[in-house]
C-alpha cells in the first residue's frame, strides 16, 4: 500500500530531526575528513549514563547487585491450567485497566533501570550502553502498546487465550518484555520461557511487571530447558500461540513439532550496508562500525556485510578510517564499563569460528580478529576484505564481531548482492543523493531500511521491527508497530442495531 508506505517514510525521516530531508543533506557542506577522527568519536557513548548523576546511581546499583536467583520451572500441567483460567479472567478486564497496568510497568522499569543494567552487565555480558538502550526500548514498548491499542480495540476483539513467549539471549530484557506486553495488552495469559543463558534478567523483568500490577497467574515464568519440556510446552493444545525470536531452524523445528501452531517468529538475518560514492564517508564509517560490532555483532540486525562502491572501497583514507575505528573499540569484559566489544555469550560455534579464523579465495584481513588470552569468548573485531558474490561469507549468518567488505562497480550491483541472500531483516544505505536512495528503497528486500544511520537500534513506533523472506515466519506484523498487538486477538465485525 503505497500511501501507507509514504506516510511511514515521512514519519521515519521526520523522526530523525536534522536528517529530515534527504535532498537537503546533499547540499550540506561536508567536513574536511580527518583520518583519525572516526576513531575518537566512536568511543563516546551517547546515552545519558555518562553523565555524573546517573553514573553515581549506576555505581550504587552495581555495588548492590546480588544474583536474581530465578526459581526452577514448576509442574507443566499446573502452569498451563493456571494460564487457561487466568486468561479467561484477564480478557474480561477492561482495555483501560490493562492499559493502565502497562503504563505503570513502564514506570517501574524506569525506576529499576539501574538494577536491570547491573544485572545485564553481570550476567548477560552486555556493555552498559547496550543494556541501557535495551531498557529504553522495553519502556517504549510499554508506553506505545498502552497508548496505541485502546484507540481501535473497541471493535469487537477476543484474546487468543494462552501465549508462550520464547525470547533470545541477545536482547534478554527488551525482546521478552515486548512480546509479553503485546500479548497481555490484547488480553492473553502469558507463559514466558526465558533463554537458558539469560534466565536471571528475564526473572528480574517478570518481577518488575508483577510489581506494576500484572497478576502472577496472568504472567507466569517458566524457565525450562530447551529440550523435552520445551517441546511439550510448544506442542500442548492449551497453548494458542507462540512467539519466537531465534534461529530460522528453531522456527522450522517448532513447526515440524506442531504443524497447526500459530507461530510468530522473527528469525535470522544476513544484513548489508551499502556505501555509495555519494556518501558522507566519515559518517558511513561510524555507522558501519556501530552496526557491525555493537554487542559484538550478536544482533539479528547487525550489518555483517558492507557493499561499497569501488571509488570508496579503493580509497586508502576510507580503509584506514574503518580499520582505525574498529581497532579503537575497547575489547574487554562487560564489568569494565569502558569495554565496547564485550565477550560472546559462548565460545564461537563452527560458522562463527570459521568467519573469525579462515579466509576464502580472494579475501584478506583489513583487521584480523584476535581472541583474548583471558577469555576464549572475547574476540576483537575482524574485517575481511574482498568478499566475493556467492561466497560462503556473503551468504552465511555468523552472529559475531566480523564484517566482510564487498567491492561493487555501481549501485545496481550493490543492490543485487544485498538482495542475494536468504534473509531480509535489515538493510542500510549511505548516500547523500536522493535519486540513489529512492532507487535503493524501491528495490531492496528487507523489513527495516535505514538511510544514513546504523542498521541496528530500531526505535519502537518509528521503526517497527521485523523482516521478509527467511527472517520472518507468520503474518509479518512488526514488533513496536501499529498492528502488532492485534496479532494476539481474534477479530469479529458486528453489524445491525440492538
Ligand atoms: N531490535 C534490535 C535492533 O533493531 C535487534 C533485535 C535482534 O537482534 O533480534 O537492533
Amino acid at each position: 500500500n503505497s500511501a501507507a508506505w509514504h506516510e511511514q517514510e515521512r514519519r521515519f525521516l521526520e523522526g530523525w530531526g536534522h536528517r529530515k530531508d534527504v535532498a537537503s543533506l546533499s547540499r550540506r557542506q561536508l567536513p574536511v575528513v580527518d583520518p583519525n577522527r572516526a576513531a575518537h568519536f566512536l568511543n563516546q557513548a551517547d546515552s545519558d549514563w555518562t553523565q555524573a548523576a546517573t553514573r553515581e546511581q549506576l555505581d550504587e546499583a552495581i555495588a548492590d547487585w546480588t544474583p536474581a536467583l530465578p526459581p526452577q520451572a514448576g509442574d507443566l500441567d499446573e502452569t498451563l491450567d493456571t494460564a487457561v483460567a487466568a486468561a479467561a479472567r484477564w480478557s474480561a478486564e477492561s482495555i483501560t485497566q490493562r492499559s493502565e497496568i502497562l503504563h505503570h510497568a513502564g514506570q517501574v522499569m524506569q525506576q529499576r533501570r539501574f538494577e536491570s543494567i547491573a544485572e545485564m552487565q553481570q550476567t548477560a555480558k552486555k556493555a552498559i550502553a547496550e543494556a541501557d538502550s535495551e531498557i529504553s526500548e522495553a519502556i517504549d514498548f510499554a508506553r506505545y502498546y498502552a497508548e496505541h491499542y485502546p484507540q481501535y480495540a473497541d471493535i469487537v476483539s477476543t484474546s487468543l487465550g494462552v501465549v508462550v513467549i520464547t525470547p533470545p539471549w541477545n536482547f534478554p530484557y527488551a525482546i521478552p518484555c515486548g512480546g509479553v506486553l503485546a500479548a497481555l495488552m490484547a488480553g492473553n495469559a502469558v507463559i514466558l520461557k526465558p533463554a537458558p543463558e539469560t534466565t536471571d534478567i528475564a526473572w528480574r523483568m517478570v518481577r518488575q511487571l508483577w510489581e506494576a500490577g500484572v497478576p502472577r497467574d496472568v504472567l507466569q515464568f517458566y524457565p525450562c530447558a530447551d529440550g523435552e519440556t520445551g517441546k511439550r510446552l510448544i506442542t500442548d493444545s492449551r497453548v494458542d500461540a507462540v512467539v519466537l525470536t531465534g534461529a530460522y531452524q528453531t522456527a522450522r523445528l517448532f513447526q515440524s513439532w506442531r504443524p497447526s501452531l500459530r507461530l510468530y517468529a522473527e528469525t535470522s538475518g544476513k544484513n548489508a550496508l551499502v556505501i555509495t560514492a555519494q556518501s558522507d564517508r566519515e559518517l558511513a564509517v561510524k555507522d558501519l562500525v556501530r552496526s557491525a560490532f555493537g554487542h559484538a555483532g550478536q544482533k539479528c540486525s547487525a550489518a555483517s556485510l558492507a557493499i561499497i562502491e569501488a571509488e570508496v572501497y579503493d580509497d586508502p583514507i576510507f580503509q584506514r578510517q574503518l580499520h582505525d575505528a574498529a581497532a579503537s573499540l575497547k575489547v574487554g569484559p562487560s564489568t569494565d564499563r569502558t569495554s565496547v566489544v564485550t565477550p560472546l555469550i559462548r565460545e564461537p560455534e563452527p560458522a562463527l569460528l570459521r568467519a573469525l579464523t579462515q579466509l576464502d579465495e580472494g579475501e584478506s584481513w583489513l583487521l584480523e580478529p584476535q581472541v583474548s588470552s583471558n577469555d576464549p569468548c572475547n574476540w576483537s573485531p575482524g574485517i575481511r576484505l574482498g568478499v566475493r558474490p556467492g561466497s560462503w561469507f556473503h551468504k552465511t549468518e555468523c552472529f559475531g564481531p566480523v564484517l566482510g567488505l564487498m567491492r561493487a562497480d555501481n549501485l545496481d550491483q550493490a543492490i543485487e548482492w544485498q538482495n542475494d541472500v536468504d534473509f531480509g531483516l535489515t538493510a542500510g544505505i549511505h548516500t547523500l543523493d536522493e535519486a540513489e536512495y529512492r532507487k535503493w528503497r524501491d528495490s531492496v528486500q528487507a523489513g527495516n531500511l535505514y538511510i544514513n544511520r546504523p542498521t541496528t537500534g530500531a526505535i519502537v513506533q518509528r521503526q517497527p521491527f521485523g523482516g521478509w523472506k527467511k527472517s520472518s515466519i507468520g503474518p509479518g506484523s512488526k514488533a513496536g508497530g501499529p498492528n502488532y498487538v492485534s496479532l494476539f486477538a481474534r477479530w469479529s465485525d458486528a453489524a445491525g442495531d440492538v
